[in-house]
């Protein structure tokens, strides 16, 4: 009984040593997205390869936007395979499957799959552009079987966030050749999209029970590349661990697909929704423009 009163005592003041961790892979989608005012496509690849190595990250998936790739591109897409990390289908054209319908989106994801099949670090997982998943439950369960067939899983997250949008803002204030304060510019990455985590984690225990393995969605941009060895850092000191997205894809989350037309937010939200969680119970504060535009003001992370 001591020895158990010890061990409870010692995981709540060291909980990252104890057996009890909460579990978060890392996946990027859009890549090889094109270069920037920040920074080449190249290095952006050779940026997160970096990162993600000197993390000892076990592995990461990286949702491929099909038209994409070309002569240039194809490279950073075999650089990740070399790296040991693996890629996954995000559509050719990137076009939301609402607006596609179901044929078309399908006939979409197969055009990407024959630009991915050459690769020999493709796993069959595929993620809808704004995780958009059909504009009704008809056509949501009509891709699902089209994909299925296709031999394609369900690459879904379970962490949303708007990290696009914290790229955009970085991306344009260096187009327009403002001084960019990169230190505040990585707190408020690290802080914001650890909030989402801990939102939809805790959403997750409200809606199923328990703590999933999570998925988080990140994007292959300049954000991601000049900050995530830190959000690493961060997710860890809190007591996660990162596994990798195989992993991640065996939680019985992945069997539990609610019938919801709500998919927009990920996973967790969805099947919270499908139990009868209101909208706005279903989203983080900071998954909005103007929630973000303010963030940087207030933290005078772009100057003249
Ligand atoms: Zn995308």
């Amino acid at each position: 009984m001591k020895l158990i009163l010890h061990y409870i005592f010692a995981c709540v003041l060291f909980m990252p040593f104890c057996s009890y961790a909460r579990e978060i892979a890392l996946t990027f989608d859009d890549a090889p997205t094109p270069d920037s005012a920040l920074m080449s496509g190249a290095e952006r690849t050779a940026r997160l390869i970096a990162a993600l190595k000197a993390t000892d990250v076990p592995d990461a998936l990286f949702f491929v936007k099909a038209d994409y790739i070309n002569l240039q591109t194809k490279s950073r897409l075999e650089q990740y395979t070399q790296a040991g990390f693996h890629l996954a289908n995000h559509s050719y054209s990137h076009v939301s499957a609402n607006e596609l319908g179901a044929e078309g989106y399908a006939a979409d994801a197969h055009q990407a799959h024959l630009q991915l099949k050459p690769f020999d670090n493709l796993l069959m997982y595929h993620r809808f552009p704004y995780l958009h998943y059909g504009k009704d439950l008809i056509a949501i369960n009509q891709l699902q079987q089209s994909l299925a067939e296709a031999g394609y899983r369900d690459g879904y997250v379970t962490v949303d966030n708007f990290d696009w949008y914290i790229n955009a803002l970085l991306v344009k204030a260096a187009d327009e050749g403002k001084t960019i304060n990169y230190e505040r510019a990585r707190d408020l990455y690290v802080s914001t999209l650890y909030d989402t985590i801990e939102f939809y984690d805790a959403l997750a225990r409200k809606s199923l029970g328990y703590s999933p393995r999570h998925v988080l969605l990140l994007h292959e941009n300049d954000a991601a590349a000049l900050f995530v060895a830190d959000l690493i850092k961060h997710v860890r000191d809190k007591g996660w661990k990162i596994i990798s997205p195989q992993q991640a894809y065996q939680d019985k989350i992945a069997g539990n697909f609610p019938q919801t037309v709500f998919h927009k937010q990920g996973r967790v939200a969805a099947i919270a929704s499908a139990k009868g969680f209101s909208e706005k119970e279903l989203r983080h504060i900071s998954e909005n423009a103007d929630y973000l535009d303010k963030a940087f003001l207030d933290a005078e992370i772009i100057s003249d």
